[in-house]
């Protein structure tokens, strides 16, 4: 029997000061709720979707909720679930109505016979199971849009000003390990633009015999060397 273990992180990109506080905030309480599943005896698939779904809600985060705009000035939003006992994954792209972008890529792994969706097919599956959908006006936040607004100023694309992306990695009680990431991506991105998120070994990646790993920062560079499979190595 394995000791149950989580780690959240709310991003590590750029965090301005006045973001601090609710940073921390944000992921204890998200933390808070992966260990109630993993304490539970749950799975440690629920406990990475639990604590993300926390981050997705909360508008501090680039994730789900208070996502950073693209070029105009909208949501589009990447998530990536990975099972490290089986190596199956799931991952969902270019997401812009869906409220909690990983319970997608969950249902993506377990009950499409795919890895990665987008588009109609995306949204298709969002419906079969029930997924809560949330429009752009929700998703966009005040502070997302100062962000952006800052951000135009010097239009230095892959330049990070506030919120991050958001992701976890459990250990449960039999040993199983996960890792979930979900991102809005970078301000300022063009329309379209995939990022490290979705990627198996780049946004995430989970192997139960050797751990688990969800990255946060500069995506194009992060694809480069597949940076969470180069970690496990
Ligand atoms: N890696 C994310 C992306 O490039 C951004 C981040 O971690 O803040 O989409």
């Amino acid at each position: 029997m394995a000791k149950p273990v989580i780690v959240v992180h709310g991003g590590a990109w750029g965090i301005p000061d006045r973001l601090v506080e609710s940073n921390l905030k944000g992921v204890e309480k998200a933390t808070k709720a992966g260990w109630a599943v993993l304490e539970g005896n749950g799975s440690a698939l629920d406990a990475v979707v639990a604590a993300v779904n926390v981050l997705e809600d909360d508008p501090t985060f680039d994730a789900g909720i208070g996502s950073v705009l693209t070029e105009d000035g909208t949501v589009e939003m990447d998530s990536l679930i990975m099972d490290g006992t089986t190596l199956d994954a799931g991952a969902a792209v270019g997401l812009k109505d869906v409220r909690y972008p990983i319970k997608l890529a969950r249902k993506i792994m377990e009950e499409t016979p795919h890895v990665m969706m987008t588009g109609e097919g995306a949204s298709r599956i969002a419906d079969k199971h029930g997924l809560e959908r949330i429009s752009q006006d929700e998703l966009v936040t005040e502070e997302a849009k100062l962000e952006f607004k800052e951000w135009s100023k010097k239009a230095e694309l892959g330049s990070s000003f506030g919120h991050d992306t958001v992701g976890d990695v459990a250990l449960d009680d039999e040993g199983n390990i996960a890792a979930a990431t979900c991102t809005g991506g970078v301000t300022g991105k063009l329309v379209g633009r995939i990022g490290d998120v979705p990627l198996i070994g780049s946004g995430g990646y989970a192997d139960s015999r050797v751990g688990g790993v969800s990255t946060t920062g500069h995506g194009e560079s992060i694809m480069k060397v597949n940076l969470a499979r180069l970690v496990l190595n």
